[in-house]
């Protein structure tokens, strides 16, 4: 793809945020001229606004949807959707759409590094910090980038030289990367997430098999989730790509899978039919949750697609910690495991931690995002002890429990205020025996009740704290 002159060029950057910003630096930099243009006008955008404008660069804010006159490309921020009325004008007169990381994968230069790109509906950001700690044992100048908060046009146009790069994607910003050619990639699972922005699951699902598009070493799936091994088959892909499976069971050929307590390589190897190469014990997993293995086992087929050597896969992986409240241990108290998985924000996040732990008492509920709690419930009924419902749609997961866990104790805190967190920590006390896990793992978005999930997972951890210290 020939990197086209930005001088004089007429770019609209859409969106004021964390990919916005930098895009109008860096275009402006280039010598586009730069015109941002944002939908909220309210006191942070007013002073965002101020220091783009005083660097030379145009913002329109409180309108996000005329398209400036002679826009000859427009850069979005990855959340806007297809259909605003800004990009029905840009297709109507003919302008490209470009995402954050469409732009940073066009201004890479010859020799940039390659990325290796990890997608998925859970599970992405701790592949992707799992990916790097390999990558780092491996003595490789590496940086986790993308979708985790770390601007991927940094990485790309920043003065940091890179060999290689692990690159978190979401659904929305492989939507508008259109020309994206990873090295290698993994679609960890496949289930329905964000649909109302992409319009259906056929067209969520085709976003993230983006990812494989062009690969060049592997393109990586998961064996238990047909889906991802579809989307591959799918991939118009370079000469000589293979397709490589993770599993959680014994690994096939072309598969790194678990062989008595031991993750192992049967692709990148000599002689697959017959040879499997040990890269680590399951307990250098941290934690050891069946899903976080399938984590661990995506991260290491990326890196040994890349060339990495067995022993960086084991060291990579006892270095790496995972980020907060995400199945993180809170305490141990009278031999009750209290457990915050606040980021299990939907369904299937939750399924995978509730299928770690038994027998559970388990605090649900929030924002439920047009989910339906069926399929989960009946999955999880028999691990559950009880269970203590808090935020605004709760009342799906008690008829969903009525449904086909009538049997278990359910505490319905009818609350969605901040405080109720500490109550339904009081309530979970009452409900657990020795031996059981309290699992933070609400199913919901948390925007009900908190700023976002982090608050919720802080919420539930200061009033763990507050209860071992009276039990003390
Ligand atoms: P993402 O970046 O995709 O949101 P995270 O690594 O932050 O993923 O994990 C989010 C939540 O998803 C975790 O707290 C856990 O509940 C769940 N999760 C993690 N890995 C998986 C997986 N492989 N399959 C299903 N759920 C998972």
């Amino acid at each position: 793809m020939s990197t086209p002159d930005w001088q004089g060029k007429r770019v609209t950057v859409a969106g004021l945020g964390v990919s916005g910003i930098p895009a109008a630096k860096v275009l402006h930099g280039l010598g586009a001229v730069v015109t941002v243009v944002n939908d909220g006008d309210d006191e942070r955008s007013r002073t965002q606004a101020a220091e783009l404008e005083a660097q030379g660069i145009t913002v329109r804010l409180g309108d996000g949807a005329t398209l400036p006159e002679g826009t000859e490309l427009i850069v979005t921020a990855p959340g806007w959707q297809p259909d605003k009325p800004l990009f029905l004008a840009a297709a109507a007169a003919g302008v490209e759409i470009w995402g954050d990381v469409e732009l940073a994968w066009r201004l890479r230069g010859p020799d940039a590094a390659p990325w290796l790109a990890v997608t998925g509906t859970n599970g992405k950001t701790t592949t992707v910090r799992m990916l790097a700690s390999i990558l780092e044992a491996a003595g490789l100048r590496t940086a986790a980038v993308g979708n985790i908060g770390v601007s991927l046009l940094d990485a790309v146009a920043g003065d940091e030289t890179y060999d290689v790069l692990a690159v978190e994607l979401s659904s929305y910003q492989l939507h508008w990367a259109p020309s994206l050619r990873a090295h290698s990639a993994v679609v960890l699972n496949l289930a329905p997430d964000h649909i109302d922005w992409h319009g259906s699951m056929e067209a969520y699902a085709a976003d993230k098999g983006r990812v494989y598009e062009g690969n060049s070493v592997a393109c990586v799936y998961n064996v238990a989730d047909k889906a991802t091994e579809d989307l591959v088959r799918e991939a118009d892909v370079e000469e000589g790509c293979r397709a490589i499976g993770f599993t959680l069971g014994s690994p096939g050929p072309s598969q790194l899978g678990v062989v008595e307590g031991l993750l192992v390589d049967r692709a990148f190897v000599d002689n697959r039919q017959e040879q499997a190469q040990e890269l680590a014990e399951v307990a250098d997993v941290n934690p050891p949750a069946p899903h976080n293995i399938a984590n661990a086992l995506a991260a290491a087929a990326l890196a040994r697609a890349y060339g990495v050597p067995a022993a960086a896969v084991r060291d990579g992986l006892r270095a790496f910690r995972p980020d907060p409240h995400r199945i993180e241990k809170v305490a141990d108290i009278d031999s009750v495991a209290w457990i915050d998985d606040s980021k299990a924000t939907n369904t299937h996040a939750a399924e995978a931690s509730l299928a770690s732990y038994d027998p559970i008492v388990w605090i649900a509920g929030g924002l439920a995002k047009g989910a339906t709690f069926d399929e989960l419930v009946e999955k999880s009924a028999k691990r559950l002890r009880g269970v203590v419902l808090v935020g605004a749609d709760r009342a799906l997961i008690r008829e969903a429990l009525a449904r086909h866990a009538p049997e278990v104790p359910v505490v319905d805190l009818d609350r969605t205020d901040t405080g109720a967190m500490s109550a339904a920590v009081r309530e979970a006390a009452q409900l657990a025996r020795p031996g059981d896990t309290v699992l933070l793992a609400p199913a919901c978005a948390s925007m009900d009740m908190f700023a976002n999930y982090n608050k919720r997972g802080e919420a539930f951890a200061d009033a763990v704290r507050a209860l071992a210290a009276e039990r003390a």
